[in-house]
């Protein structure tokens, strides 16, 4: 894919899983609402729920934008 403007859909879901939180830097603090902290500078955030509950597919990326250069290729994907 080399056209940036296509992209929204087709990105892979990055399973929520622990190693893959440890993988993009982040603690989990409240597994119930799925609370995380960002390692690099401590920020705080819980992602908005799709309908139906479904993780929203950047639930991983910190607001500050730490980890938004992480390379998910070769995390592990939540099935469909
Ligand atoms: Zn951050």
């Amino acid at each position: 894919m080399d056209n940036d403007l296509e992209f929204a859909d087709e990105e892979p879901r990055v399973k929520y899983s622990p190693d893959n939180l440890e993988l993009l830097g982040l603690n989990e603090l409240d597994p119930s609402r799925v609370l995380l902290e960002c390692q690099e500078y401590g920020q705080k955030w819980s992602p908005n729920f799709e309908e139906g509950g479904r993780l929203p597919s950047l639930w991983w990326k910190c607001p500050n934008g730490c980890n938004a250069d992480a390379d998910t290729t070769d995390i592990e994907e939540d099935s469909p």
